[in-house]
Formats: C-alpha cells, structure tokens, sequence
C-alpha cells in the first residue's frame, strides 16, 4: 500500500479530515520535497505542499503528484485552503510543536478540532523500501571506503580532530551528500567517553582510538565504530576489545524477521555482564537508521519494538572503563525476509596501528 493509502487510513480510524505535517524528514518522506520550510496537508482527497516563494519551483519538481500551493507574509493561506475544504478535525505532529507554536495553532484554528498524533510517519520509516535500503547500503559503502583509506593515516603523533576532516574530505570526495552526525574520534582515557567530539589530542602508543562516523546518501545516513589500538596492543586491551567482539557478534547473530529488537540488545549484554563489564555499557546495544541517524525502531533492552524484513538497524556494543579507555563496535545491519545483510564491509579483528 502506497504511504498517503497508509496514512488517510489512520486518518479515517481517529477519524479525523485532515493531517498536518510539520516535521521536515517526515514530509520528505511522504512527498520527496527536500525543502525545510513548509507544511504538508493530507486529506482523503488532497495531497497539498505549503510553502514560500523559495521553494515553490523545488517542491513542484521534487513532489510530483502534489499541488503546491505559496503561503505568503501577509496572509495564512493554510488557514484560508483548510475553511474553503470544510475541514473540521485536523490531526498534527504533536512531537515537534513547542508550546508558543501550539497556542499560535489554536488561536489559527479556532474554527477545526486539533488532535495531537504521534509516530505516524516514524512507524513508516523504519521500514525502508528497496530503493532506501540501497541509499543506506551506499552510504555506508563510502564510509567503509573512506575508513580503509583513513587506517594508514592513523598513528601515534596525528589529532583526533585531524582524522575526523581527513574521514570527512574523503567521503565527500566519494560522493557523500554530507556528514550524518558530527563524528566522534576520540584516543587513549578519551576513549572511555562514548560520544566524544575530537579534539587536537595527538594519539600515543597504547591509546585506544574510536572511530563513530557516517556517510549520507540522498539524504539517508550511514553509521558504523571501529576501535584501533596505537603501537602495541596490551592484554587489557586485547581482553576488552575481545569481550566487545564477542558481544556484537552474539548481538547480530539474533538478528531476523519476526524478533523481539530487545532479544538483540540483551544477547549482546549478557556477554559483557558474564565477562563483568556490565557496569561499563551504559546504552542501548543499537537504532534504526534512515533519514535521521536515530530513528525507529529502537534496540535497546526496554525496546518494544519487533524487527521487520526492511528495518536497518545497527548493533553497536561497548565498553567504556573511566581512566583507561573504551572499545566500541559498531555495523549496520538490513533486516530482510530470511534473516539479515550486514552492510559493514571493515574488518573487525583488533587493528594495531
Ligand atoms: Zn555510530
Ligand atoms: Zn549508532
């Protein structure tokens, strides 16, 4: 079924007229408008894009199939198009509305009924079409391109900050739209921060370094970890890294159509509570991934979430020792109709660089 098929359908269940989106990945989901300023109103009949003169012609190319309508300064089109269709309930994404938009849309909208809805469009997205999977799947093909390029690079006496734009120039280079999330490259005690932002720490010998990075792809994103050790690999770190290893590989190994997203989390977890590192993996083992890199479903123990053939998900376990470092693994996975597709391509034994 079509996706506007799936939403009016919701639409009829509440049942409301109308359904008011305002969130920008989620009408370029529904619409493929790339633009960031608008509206898009779905009713039974009507698929409608407000926006301003900036974005009118864009919309119009970009949204085939929808009628476009210009909103303007001096008066509320939207307010104006919603009377003349006789809508009286209109649903919103309550989610993204803060408080002065809310009392604005009441005072908008004095004559509808709003109804606050939410994880409409979200539950759509964490189920890519073939076409979605193949931009993730590219993604993360560049950025997995870009880390083997990066790897001779990395050694004792080079910034974190520098390896960061150095993994950032490349996959431009390679074709990515842009950076998914500002990267995480943090070395040695930093290591032990799970979301670090690099710095002009040069790496030493025996410093763990994580790599947290991804690419985009036509908008959709990418994102994978990889932990290298610098000079000579110690038995504490050889005795970390393999504790994470086995986690991951126990976590993915769970991964199908039909499974509970919490039983991935909780495979993962149980290998580094009986290795005695419970204490040092405070996140969620994973998370969708699509337009935004944090999307539904979610893959931690609490997750009530059930995976799907099209969910792409990572499964990224870690440790994180205060004072020491931390280790941390991370592959992008696409749960298809027999099993799954791992679309991480970097090898994951130990690196000493
Ligand atoms: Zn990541
Ligand atoms: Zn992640």
């Amino acid at each position: 079924m079509e996706i506007l098929d799936k939403l009016r359908l919701k639409m009829s269940q509440v049942p409301v007229d109308a359904f008011m989106v305002s969130n920008m990945q989620n009408w370029r989901f529904i619409s493929g408008f790339t633009g960031d300023a608008g509206i898009l109103l779905i009713t039974q009949d009507e698929a409608i894009i407000f926006t301003d003169s900036r974005y009118t012609e864009q919309a119009e190319q970009e949204a085939p199939g929808y009628t476009v309508i210009k909103t303007l300064v001096e008066k509320d089109v939207v307010k104006e198009t919603i009377d003349k269709l006789g809508i009286g309930a209109i649903a919103f994404e309550k989610d993204y509305v803060t408080y002065s938009r809310w009392e604005k849309l009441g005072q908008t909208f004095k004559d509808q009924t709003l109804v606050g809805v939410s994880g409409w469009v979200e539950e759509l997205r964490a189920v890519k079409s073939e076409e979605e999977a193949g931009y993730i799947a590219k993604a993360q093909s560049i950025a997995d391109e870009a880390f083997s390029r990066l790897l001779p690079m990395v050694k004792a006496g080079v910034s974190e900050a520098e390896l960061a734009l150095e993994l950032e120039f490349t996959m431009r280079k390679l074709g990515s739209d842009g950076i998914a999330f500002p990267f995480i490259v943090v070395s040695g005690a930093r290591s032990s921060l799970p979301h670090g932002v690099p710095t002009s720490k040069r790496l030493e010998p025996g410093d763990f370094v994580t790599f947290d990075f991804g690419a985009r792809f036509k908008g959709y994103c990418s994102d994978m970890t990889r932990t290298v050790v610098v000079g000579h690999a110690s038995d504490k770190h050889k005795q970390i890294y393999d504790v994470v290893l086995r986690a991951q590989l126990a976590a993915l190994e769970v991964i199908g159509p039909g499974v509970p997203a919490k039983q991935v989390d909780l495979a993962g977890r149980k290998v580094i509570e009986e290795a005695g590192y419970g204490d040092y993996f405070g996140h969620g083992i994973g998370h969708g991934v699509g337009l935004n890199v944090h999307e539904r479903p979610s893959v931690g123990k609490t997750s009530e979430d059930v995976l799907q053939p099209g969910m792409v998900i990572t499964v990224e376990p870690g440790i994180y020792i205060p004072g020491f470092g931390g280790v941390r693994i991370e592959d992008l996975v696409l749960v298809t109709e027999d099993g799954k597709k791992n679309l991480t391509s970097s090898p994951k034994e130990l690196i000493v660089v």
